[in-house]
């Protein structure tokens, strides 16, 4: 049925005499005999009770009897009479939502009520205030605004006496179609509020979700004395448990019980909840022990506040206290259990629970599925999933938008994006999870063709993306190494009207910390904080792993500042990163004693100490903490190893090695991986076992890479053994034909051995296949800039001072007997042209720079990207003890630190 017309609908007025219909509201009556409506045979027989029923006017089982009489009209197909009989018959008493729904099975439109209301008003039926006001009610269903203004305004023009029922009518019908704000205005403008208006309006403003309005209005309506219904009472505790208003809570607490409303099964449930949902459990349980008598919901109540806040045990106590009891649990008990489980991570009890539940006859409904599709997702079953998506389509779940939404997730979690999209494909309705879930899958998966595309038929399909469904590509590219692209969506997300969160920017931060482009990340910090967007403790752990990649002592200290005045400091993977921070950036002691301060350890934390130890050469200290980790509690996993082997390496422990080596897998069932057999080869190789390294890795069981090769290449360089050395580089020249570091090495064997001949060879090979010499620099911080030290490019502009600072130098040094070793240079020149070539070596002008204009003893950090030469390892020995000043050289391998006359590596690297 079109629209009815907006306007001039009321031709006769409401209270006018009836012309062609007597006043059918006071006559309409029926006798107690009047026989049995159900067994009428045809329309006239029952026109013909109906006539009679109005006839003989007698109030008694009015409303049992017009109802029937409606249905009877309705099963004839005279939905006009049925409307008749409805209004005039005994509106009074009938409640009209059964009615419509009766006049909707029939197949009738329920705006032909209204239609059947004009008519019969436009005829001069008088109808009263209960009739009325369900027309208004209907109008506020059916979106007809205009009539039910008109009624209004016809109304309030009549005088027409404004009871509480058309009132409460109004104030619903202004909710529905002019929104809440309206009939809040329209109630403050009531000047008799009766109770029931309050009702009425506290109800409207929850089911809105207003519910600091909510508690509002129901404070006023105790301040002006009136009682509200048990309904309104439940709506307030409702409303204290979505904001968190426990104090309000308590005093409506206080409240029942003055009333003596404790006895009230379904207000204590609402009281439940509400110290559930404000976290007061202890509050909660005691209500539910008062409480005389329990029902399902009360049951249900308290089981969920413990799901909730996952406190899974006493949930399960209050269960089998549930179980012994006269009431039995319902498929909403067992989705609470599930829905808790699933939610706080036990995903494992979410299986047995699901078969529990089964066995004990309950059918998972679509909240079922959904919590328990959750669990499958983050245990990558995929089996069990694939076996639940059969469930949901045989039982025909798959129409339901959650358990859709559900599906996606776990087919894109699970690595199956075709499963998830023809899920996708499929679902009737798509909420905007759905959409996400499937963006995020494919931008996770680097196919950002396929992300950009939904991206785009989602505008299309009219859903706004929102900051999920951005951050998600941003995430993508971010972690894929595409920045440019990251941080162009970024832009994007922008133009399109919203302003990307810290979640955002993190995401490109940590995305290109992850990718090495530390210097990346930092710039992005800064654009991040331009924006005005605050930090997390995300942000700082990404930035905190950017300066450790740059070995950026300063800046890293900054954010150790930042961290404790934020408080980001009792985060455990703040502190973590921290510790690799300080670490890696040299500064071992800060790193230790971030360590000690953390309180609750992780793994993470463990490793990264050791990694800490045996990077600065100090083998024995990180075994000894790998037993107090061990006493902790904690179990070893392979990095753990890696860590202990590289100390091992460091330190020139060969027993110990093979010691760590052998437990790994016989104690503590860990499968060595090609690092850990990397560390074993260098171990032994670096100690001078060339033989038993060589055999190692003939049985080893893993083929031998670049890692392996390499490291024994190194070895033989140290141990001058061509013969294995040219072994090695064969292997390497085909593993990283492009890799110089290799090419070097082996030039460096053959200049010692005075091989010039094979020095050219490696040259003209470098050539051939296209190997790149990358630059060699160091670097120092000098405050807070950085001084670059470049064998190519542009020199520094204070070269000059700094050759006439190291000239001195040497030869201070040359009286404790410094010689300089000439073996380090590969190229077949005179021994003065080799000496003159030595003191170019970056690293050696990085450190006098830093001697120049490093005050008040401070130490000397210089960062390398290449192993140090012999020559400048024992320049530095020579310089601390020249200067009295500690140096700490990052060189491409590992740590040195310079200290009267020694290194902490014992001269092994
Ligand atoms: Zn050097
Ligand atoms: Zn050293």
């Amino acid at each position: 049925m079109a629209k009815l017309a907006p306007s001039h609908l009321l031709q006769t007025p409401l209270s006018s005499k009836p012309t062609s219909l007597p006043r059918l509201s006071s006559t309409l009556t029926l006798l107690d005999d009047l026989g049995h409506l159900g067994e009428l045979k045809t329309l006239s027989s029952v026109k013909a009770v109906h006539a009679q029923m109005i006839k003989m006017s007698n109030n008694n089982k009015m409303d049992i009897k017009a109802k029937s009489l409606a249905t009877c009209y309705l099963e004839f197909g005279d939905s006009r009479s049925a409307a008749m009989a409805f209004f005039v018959g005994s509106a009074h008493y009938l409640p009209w939502s059964p009615f419509l729904e009766e006049f909707r099975r029939y197949g009738n439109d329920p705006e032909d009520v209204l239609k059947f209301f004009l008519e019969f008003h436009n005829r001069g039926v008088v109808f009263d205030s209960r009739v009325l006001g369900f027309v208004l009610k209907l109008c506020g269903n059916l979106k007809e605004l205009w009539l039910g203004l008109e009624m209004h305004a016809y109304l309030i023009k009549k005088g027409f006496d404004l009871d509480v029922y058309l009132n409460c009518a109004l104030i619903n019908f202004y909710g529905t179609c002019l929104g809440i704000e309206s009939s809040n205005q329209l109630f403050d403008e009531m000047h008799k509020k009766e109770d029931m208006l309050w009702d009425e309006v506290i109800k409207l403003n929850s089911k809105k979700g207003r519910w600091v309005k909510v508690l509002e209005l129901f404070s006023n309506m105790q301040l002006s004395f009136a009682k509200p219904n048990s309904a309104t009472i439940i709506n307030a505790l409702q409303a204290c448990g979505k904001v968190r208003a426990l104090n309000e809570g308590k005093q409506i607490h206080g409240y029942v019980l003055r009333w003596g409303l404790e006895s009230n099964l379904s207000i204590c449930n609402s009281l439940i909840s509400m110290y559930s949902r404000n976290d007061r459990l202890e509050l909660a349980k005691a209500v539910f022990d008062s409480m005389n008598d329990h029902n399902l919901s009360s049951w249900n109540s308290i089981i969920s506040s413990y799901t909730a806040l996952g406190c899974l045990n006493d949930a399960w106590i209050v269960y089998y206290e549930m179980e012994l009891s006269d009431v039995k649990p319902d498929i909403v008990t067992w989705n609470c259990l599930l829905s808790g489980h699933s939610l706080h991570g036990s995903y494992q009890e979410v299986l047995a629970i699901l078969k529990r539940m089964q066995d004990a006859g309950f059918k998972p409904n679509s909240s079922s599925i959904t919590s328990v599709l959750q669990a499958v997702s983050e245990l990558c079953l995929l089996k069990h999933g694939k076996e639940i998506h059969a469930f949901v389509i045989r039982n025909g779940l798959d129409y339901d938008v959650y358990v859709g939404t559900s599906l996606v997730d776990m087919y894109v979690k699970n690595n199956c994006l075709s499963f998830a999209q023809s899920v996708f494909d499929n679902m009737k309705n798509k909420n905007i999870f759905a959409w996400n879930c499937l963006i995020s899958g494919y931008s996770f998966e680097g196919l950002f063709e396929d992300a950009e595309q939904l991206l785009n038929s989602m505008s299309q399909e009219g859903i706004k993306p929102d900051l999920v469904t951005w951050n998600g590509l941003i995430l993508g590219y971010a972690m894929k190494g595409r920045h440019k692209e990251a941080i162009a969506a970024i832009h994007r997300m922008k133009s399109s009207g919203l302003t990307p969160n810290v979640v955002s920017w993190t995401a490109l931060i940590s995305g290109c910390s992850q990718n090495e482009n530390h210097a990346e990340s930092l710039k992005y910090f800064l654009q991040m904080q331009e924006d005005g967007i605050r930090a997390n403790f995300a942000t700082i752990s990404s930035l905190l792993k950017a300066c450790a990649g740059l070995s950026l002592l300063r800046k890293g200290e900054e954010i150790h500042c930042h961290s404790i005045r934020k408080g980001f400091i009792e985060d455990v993977f703040v502190a973590t990163a921290l510790v690799d921070m300080y670490s890696k950036a040299g500064n071992f002691r800060s790193a230790y004693e971030v360590f000690r301060m953390i309180k609750n350890r992780t793994l993470a934390s463990w490793n990264c100490m050791i990694m800490g130890f045996a990077t600065y050469g100090s083998a024995k200290e990180a075994i000894s903490l790998f037993n107090e980790m061990r006493g902790a509690g904690l179990q070893p996993d392979a990095i753990t190893f890696t860590a202990l082997l590289s100390g091992c390496k460091n330190s020139g422990l060969v027993d110990e090695g093979w010691k760590f080596f052998d437990s790994m897998s016989t104690d503590y069932n860990i499968a060595p991986t090609i690092e850990h057999f990397s560390c074993m080869v260098d171990i032994l190789a670096r100690a001078g076992y060339l033989d038993e390294a060589w055999d190692f890795i003939q049985t080893m069981p893993l083929k031998p890479d670049a890692s392996i090769w390499g490291a024994f290449l190194a070895s033989c360089l140290t141990h001058k053994n061509l013969e294995f050395a040219e072994t090695a580089a064969k292997n390497l020249f085909e593993l990283e034909p492009h890799n110089p570091a290799n090419y070097v090495l082996m030039m460096n064997l053959y200049s010692i051995s005075n091989r010039w001949v094979d020095v050219e060879r490696l040259k003209d090979l470098m050539r051939k296949v296209g190997v790149k010499h990358s630059p060699v620099w160091s670097w120092t911080q000098i405050d807070q800039k950085i001084h670059m030290f470049c064998a190519e490019g542009k020199p520094h502009p204070d070269l000059g001072e700094i050759y006439f600072e190291l000239y001195h130098l040497v030869s201070e040094m040359k009286k404790l007997g410094y010689e300089p070793d000439i073996s380090c240079v590969h190229q077949n020149i005179d021994a003065v042209e080799k000496k003159k070539m030595l003191l170019s070596h970056t690293e050696k002008l990085a450190i006098t720079y830093g001697l120049m204009k490093m005050k008040n003893g401070e130490p000397i950090r210089v960062v390398n990207n290449t192993r140090v030469c012999s020559d400048c390892h024992t320049a530095a020995k020579y310089i601390s003890v020249v200067r009295k000043c500690e140096i700490f050289l990052k060189d491409g391998t590992r740590f040195h630190h310079f200290r009267e006359g020694k290194c902490t590596c014992n001269d092994c690297w």
